[in-house]
């Protein structure tokens, strides 16, 4: 990315510029945006500048070995630190933004504009909280040992500090306060506050400011409209199995669970049974009355607004902890067919 593919913030874009022409380069700097302001671009910008072997006129040149890595996101001094969980990309037990990089890589070359919403939906983790655990202390503190492949800055960009326990921060205090040489934390937070203040205090913090009404159009027509086959996939089987439910059809009921039990691994059981989840809670939200977090799309508005109408209140929540059941038995191998023909049944006696 170089700087001039950035939408707004020039002041910002400018004074990195000149951080970097001077000399005196901040090796922590905490970058303070509201979601979607730009602030990943920014410090890719700024990392491909620092380490580019032709930089010209406040930019990176885009052809040098270096900016063609950091292009591609592949640059091998360059680290990506970001919140994850367990979940059905992954079988690591103790994940780490590692198990989930090519999904991260995929996400920030369509779009450095992503939201952490859309982070959770790429390395499939939507209903969980995603954690910066010690795990990944760890392994940061191993990669920044090594010695770097090129001879530019090393820099890890960390994305949402916030979520790091104060385990993971001490275990990566004393790096932050005295890195390697020319090695560089580049955090990006919406929350400072949230912040654990021992990491706080050690970064210049810079404000990534919101961008205008014209700006965000920009950055809309930008994003790649992807047709994401298996979420209309899931969608159509949820909504016919909500149809049979609320139509009382038992017999189409268990079809859709014989459906979802062919999913051609656990892994998308797994996937589709958070689906499902989430929009068990788009239901619950409307008929909460808060159609603002349901986050419901235009043309979907009209099945859950229907659902809603129909299920009963207590139905959503019963439905939540029975999709949670599912999931652990499908990760105790319990046979598929088993498991969502009794999640069918249960949904049945519900409604
Ligand atoms: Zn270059």
């Amino acid at each position: 990315m170089k700087f001039s593919d950035i939408i707004g913030n020039r002041t910002v874009a400018e004074a990195m510029v000149s951080m970097a022409d001077s000399g005196r380069v901040a090796h922590a700097v905490l970058l303070y945006e509201n979601e979607g302001s730009g602030a990943l671009a920014l410090a890719l910008a700024y990392l491909q500048y620092l380490n580019c072997a032709n930089p010209s006129g406040g930019d990176s040149c885009g052809q040098c070995p270096s900016c063609r890595q950091m292009e591609k996101l592949i640059h091998p001094d360059v680290h990506f630190v970001f919140p994850v969980n367990k979940g059905p990309k992954t079988s690591d037990d103790k994940p780490t933004s590692e198990s989930y990089v090519k999904y991260w890589r995929e996400l920030a070359l369509a779009d450095p504009y992503f939201t952490e919403a859309d982070l959770q939906k790429a390395i499939g983790i939507e209903s969980k909280n995603g954690l910066i655990a010690v795990a990944e202390a760890k392994s940061i503190i191993t990669k920044l040992s090594l010695a770097p492949v090129y001879d530019g800055y090393k820099a890890v960009i960390f994305y949402l500090p916030e979520k790091m326990n104060q385990e993971t921060a001490n275990r990566l205090l004393k790096m932050v306060e005295e890195p390697p040489q020319k090695t560089l934390f580049l955090f990006i937070t919406h929350a400072p506050e949230k912040v654990l203040q021992t990491i706080f205090s050690r970064c210049q913090s810079i404000r990534v400011m919101p961008l205008t009404k014209e700006e965000q159009r920009l950055v809309q027509e930008r994003r790649p409209m992807v047709e994401d086959e298996e979420g209309n996939m899931f969608l159509d089987l949820f909504a016919d199995l909500m149809n049979a439910i609320v139509a009382k059809d038992l017999m189409t009921a268990l079809e859709c669970g014989e459906a979802m039990a062919a999913l051609d691994s656990r892994e998308k059981q797994k996937a589709f049974c958070n689906f499902a989840a989430s929009c068990i809670r788009k239901i619950f939200m409307l008929q909460q009355n808060l159609p603002q977090i349901a986050d419901v799309g235009e043309e979907d508005y009209g099945f859950y607004a229907d659902m809603a109408a129909k299920c009963p209140k207590e139905f959503c929540v019963k439905q939540i902890a029975n999709i949670d059941k599912v999931v652990s038995m499908i990760d105790r191998n319990v046979s598929s067919k088993i498991v969502f023909c009794d999640l069918v049944n249960r949904m049945f006696m519900n409604i």
